[in-house]
C-alpha cells in the first residue's frame, strides 16, 4: 500500500512533465487514488465477510484485477476527462499491477477474460521469491500453492520485520515524498 501511494506520487510527477502542468493537491490525490482503487475489492471483500486477510490474501483479487477490463472499460471513462486524467488512470493502474504481480501475493489475472491463468514475477512455480524466475499458474494449481506455502503472517513477517520486499516497497515510498517535497519546494 505505501509501495501503491509512491507510484501514484511519481505518476503525478511524469504527469506534471509531460502535459506542462502544476503539481496540484488535485493531480497528485487522483494519481494516488488510481493507484490504490483496485484493492477496492479487498474491501468489497471484507465487507461481504470472506477470508480475505493471511494467506487468502490473493483471493481478493478478482473484480478489478483485471488489467485487460479494468484498463479498457476506465480507460475509456478517464478519456472523457482529457489527455491528462487518461495518462494518470492508465498509469497509475498500471503502476498498480506491474506492482501486484511481484513482491507479495500471488500475482494476478493479465489476460483475463482470455485466460484464467495467475502470472507473477520474481517468483518460482513454488512460490519462493527468485530474481531470475516467474510462475504462472491455473487457478487450481494456485489453490495448492496458497494452502501450502502461502504465510499466514505475511503482513508482519513482510512489512514489520527485515524482509528484502518490505524494505523495497518502504524505499519506493520514501523516495516519492522527498521527490514531491523537493519538486514543491526545492
Ligand atoms: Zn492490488
Amino acid at each position: 500500500m505505501l509501495a501503491d501511494i509512491g507510484l501514484g506520487i511519481f505518476v503525478a510527477l511524469i504527469a506534471s512533465n509531460l502535459f506542462g502542468i502544476e503539481v496540484s493537491a488535485q493531480l497528485v490525490g487522483i494519481s494516488v487514488l488510481f493507484a490504490l482503487l483496485p484493492d477496492a475489492d479487498f474491501l468489497v471483500h471484507a465487507i461481504a465477510h470472506r477470508k480475505v486477510g493471511g494467506k487468502y490474501a490473493h483471493v481478493h483479487r478478482d473484480l478489478f484485477h483485471y488489467p485487460l477490463l479494468y484498463l479498457g472499460i476506465g480507460g475509456v471513462f478517464a478519456a472523457l476527462f482529457g489527455a491528462v486524467w487518461f495518462f494518470v488512470f492508465m498509469a497509475a493502474s498500471l503502476a498498480h499491477f506491474i506492482h501486484d504481480s511481484m513482491g507479495i501475493g500471488w500475482g494476478i489475472k493479465w489476460m483475463y477474460p482470455f485466460s484464467k491463468k495467475i502470472s507473477k514475477l520474481f517468483s518460482t512455480k513454488e512460490g519462493d521469491l527468485s530474481m531470475n524466475a516467474s510462475a504462472t499458474w491455473s487457478e487450481e494449481e494456485l489453490e495448492k500453492v496458497a494452502e501450502e506455502k502461502g504465510n499466514e503472517h505475511w503482513i508482519r513477517d513482510v512489512y514489520f520485520r527485515w524482509h528484502p520486499v518490505g524494505v523495497i516497497e518502504n524505499v519506493v515510498f520514501i523516495v516519492a515524498i522527498v521527490t514531491l517535497l523537493y519538486v514543491i519546494y526545492g
